[in-house]
């Protein structure tokens, strides 16, 4: 190998499967690993404290993978772009190679960085690491972007096109050190509080962490993914998330691990949610301004409540009264991650029976979700709160007591969370403010009823959406 490539990592923190690490080698390049801490490049969206958690053990684990190959991670903070010229510049590298980011401050950074690195004569190149289809490869027959979710699955169903997954390479060049280095200790990702300290049992950041995820899921998760995927006190989602957020294991791989493991239903069933997220990507790409505004602009208008900070903060904190909410917010807090269905719910009480503009709840869902993905964030809040593409309508209200019911019928996931309703009958435990008897008398500081009467706030949210209908 002659030349030297700087493969310029960002969030595809993982060896296998990666193109831009690919490429290089394919080139007969020398890759040099370079990781540029820049949060202030990603515009109003810099990552929460979750995720900067996650990073912090993500960056590790690649270090540690690429000092067994013989390289290292060489760890810079500051302006990427002058960063990336000053490293081109130092070790005289040919190329600059990475995987594409879709956030709109990203792209466009990114878009003025490969202009740049280019008229300085090097070779700057972007690939697909992180989705099954770039966002602007499935259109609709007009060539225009889809805004519902099944025609875009059918129409990527059809452009359908696997890669087979490359392995890791074996080794990898040694680097001497380069001016200006920081260490990953150094950018001071971990929260200074320790709030972090629970989800470590839980999560384990990096590729092999991924690999292990990937593999629970299909011995014990896969064959009853379609039924068992809305049950929050059951372990039968994949919990592959932060992993693919920080692209630690490629969606191809995924597909090509599942295919090999049979249940051909819930494969299909799994590999549809993989492209809930692809869609997600498909939006924010062609809709960008979807991260701060209303897609259906019939909304911005509507009467939002002003962001009450008490009430607001009882469902940060899991104080709602609303046991399915308040488990949800709790299991959040404590792991940096919260079930599916439980978002759906919680994400329903703020900006329905609380009227809370979905930005408030985005925002700390963003902060406090080690997957806090913004395509998927502005995704699922917006379906939601009704103002997104393809949303749920908003007079579809989610009832939290009807929905703790149906998905989890003994109560157990509240339990888990809320410690203070284990007196309390399976059957009671979704609505305890009805509950009578010494059970009651057990739950301790756990609120007596309700932030807001529940039937009282789905009748105001749906005056809000049709004021005409309050006479
Ligand atoms: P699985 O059921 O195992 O699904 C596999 C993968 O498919 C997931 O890892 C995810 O990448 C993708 N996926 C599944 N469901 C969805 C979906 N509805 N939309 C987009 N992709 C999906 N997901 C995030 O990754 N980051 C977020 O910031 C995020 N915020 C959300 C906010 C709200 C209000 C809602 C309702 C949903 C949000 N989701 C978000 C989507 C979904 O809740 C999570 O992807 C899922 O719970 C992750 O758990 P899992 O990996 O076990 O999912």
């Amino acid at each position: 190998m002659t030349a030297t490539a700087l493969i310029w990592f960002r969030d595809d923190l993982r060896l296998r499967d990666n193109p831009a690490l690919q490429a290089a080698l394919d080139a007969d390049l020398a890759p040099l690993p370079v990781y540029i801490h820049a949060p202030h490049e990603d515009g109003t969206w810099a990552p929460g404290a979750a995720s900067d958690a996650w990073r912090h053990r993500a960056l590790h684990a690649l270090d540690a993978d690429l000092r067994e190959r013989g390289s290292r991670l060489h760890v810079f903070a500051g302006d990427s772009l002058a960063v990336l010229q000053s490293i081109a510049d130092a070790t005289g590298a040919a190329a600059v190679f990475w995987n594409r980011r879709h956030e709109p401050a990203i792209d466009a950074r990114d878009t003025r960085i490969r202009r740049a690195l280019r008229s300085a004569g090097l070779r700057a190149e972007a690939w697909n690491g992180s989705l099954l289809f770039e966002p602007w490869q499935v259109e609709t027959r007009g060539g225009e972007p889809f805004r519902v979710f099944t025609p875009f699955w059918n129409a990527a169903q059809r452009a359908w096109n696997p890669r087979a997954p490359r392995p890791a390479p074996d080794t990898l060049p040694p680097a001497a050190a380069l001016r200006g280095e920081t260490t990953i200790d150094a950018l001071a990702l971990q929260p200074t509080r320790g709030w972090d300290a629970g989800f470590w049992q839980r999560w384990t950041p990096g590729e092999r962490g991924a690999d292990a995820a990937l593999r629970a899921f299909i011995a014990d998760g896969l064959q009853d993914y379609s039924a068992g995927r809305d049950l929050p006190a059951a372990s039968l989602t994949s919990r592959l998330s932060p992993h693919l957020h920080f692209g630690e294991i490629s969606p191809w791989r995924i597909v090509a691990e599942l295919a090999a493991a049979g249940a051909p239903e819930e494969r299909s069933a799994y590999v549809r949610q993989l492209a809930w997220r692809e869609f997600a990507q498909h939006v924010l790409h062609h809709f960008p301004h979807t991260t701060d505004a209303n897609f259906n602009l019939r909304f911005n208008d509507f009467p939002w409540a002003a962001a009450d900070p008490q009430l607001l903060q009882a469902w940060q904190r899991g104080r709602t009264g609303v046991p399915l909410v308040d488990a949800g917010m709790r299991e959040l807090w404590a792991t940096g991650w919260m079930h599916n269905r439980v978002r759906m719910v919680a994400a329903s009480f703020l900006s329905k029976h609380l009227r809370m503009h979905w930005l408030h709840g985005a925002r700390w869902f963003w902060d406090t979700l080690v997957d806090a993905d913004l395509a998927n964030n502005t995704l699922g809040w917006q379906w939601v709160a009704g103002t997104g593409v393809d949303a749920a309508p908003y007079f579809r209200i989610f009832n939290p007591v009807l929905q703790a019911r149906k998905f989890d019928p003994q109560g157990e996931y509240i339990v888990r969370w809320i410690p203070e309703l284990r007196g309390l009958a399976p059957g009671a435990r979704h609505a305890p403010w009805l509950a009578t008897g010494a059970g009651r008398a057990a739950t301790g500081d756990y609120p007596a009823s309700p932030i807001v009467d529940l039937a009282e706030a789905r009748t105001a949210a749906l005056a809000a959406l049709n004021p005409g209908s309050r006479s």
